[in-house]
């Protein structure tokens, strides 16, 4: 991966005729940027993206995978099915999943070692809610996370895993946390991914923050040291807006 990393996550929001639109009027805005794109849309949107994404720059995923392999288990959809339909990564572990479908770590862990058997990338979403910061529980919370998602990863397969750092109280309310507290955090899983591994991995991993980033308010990020980008919700459903913010991230002038 390049170092500036950007991923959108539509969340259950467009159809598979929206998509294709979303994806004609971003496209044209965002190639030739210096920066690894992708999005991560509901499992019906990812035919349109395989054929409306061949040959850019844009890469796609979905938002869940089956912990399981395959066999009896109806409605869910698996890692080899994913790779089969083109996806380079898919997002695990996202607050909303761990609020609304009861999703725990080992769950996560699994569905981890699902998509390495298929080389996909896992986006592993983690961070506390308003509470345990208030509580002073942060670097717990991120630290138990990280080594229940990972447990049994060898090193070399955190290659394909990107941490997102996401705040829940920061998701979807238009509440960012600040510079200071996105550093924290940064340095608290690079300090935890060495400990579990080596100084190596913690240098080499590559680790996001998402949380109500927008393009009026993404220049107060660029500078976060060891951040390598964002993972975005609201604004990546929006073509103008997410290419904007991702020019801004980059450093281009923004095309209007
Ligand atoms: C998200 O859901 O992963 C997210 C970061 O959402 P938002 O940008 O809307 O806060």
């Amino acid at each position: 991966m390049l170092n500036k990393v950007i991923i959108g996550n539509q969340k259950m929001n467009l159809t598979a005729s929206q998509t294709r639109k979303f994806i004609n009027a971003f496209v044209p805005m965002v190639e030739h940027l210096n920066c690894d794109i992708a999005i991560c849309v509901p499992y019906t949107n990812l035919a349109v993206c395989k054929r409306a994404l061949k040959d850019t720059n844009v890469a796609f995923g979905a938002q869940n995978v089956s912990e399981f392999e395959k066999g009896a288990y109806t409605g869910e959809i698996n890692s080899e099915m994913l790779a089969d339909i083109g996806c380079k990564l898919t997002l695990v572990g996202h607050s909303e999943r761990r609020k609304y479908f009861s999703e725990h770590n080992s769950e996560i862990n699994s569905k981890i070692k699902q998509n390495l058997k298929y080389n996909i990338t896992s986006v592993l979403c983690i961070g506390e809610s308003k509470r345990e910061r208030t509580a002073g529980q942060t670097r717990n919370v991120i630290c138990k996370q990280l080594d229940e998602c990972l447990s049994g990863l060898y090193e070399n397969e955190l290659e394909n895993i990107v941490v997102a750092y996401e705040p829940i109280w920061a998701i979807g309310t238009g509440q960012t946390a600040t510079g200071k507290q996105i550093e924290e955090a940064v340095n608290i899983i690079r300090e935890e991914i060495a400990r579990l591994y080596t100084d190596k991995a913690s240098k080499n991993i590559v680790v996001l923050y998402g949380g109500s980033v927008k393009p009026d308010n993404v220049k107060n990020f660029i500078n976060i040291k060891n951040l390598n980008g964002f993972l975005v919700g609201g604004v990546s459903l929006d073509a103008k807006a997410f290419s904007e913010l991702i020019q801004i991230y980059v450093g281009k002038p923004v095309k209007k």
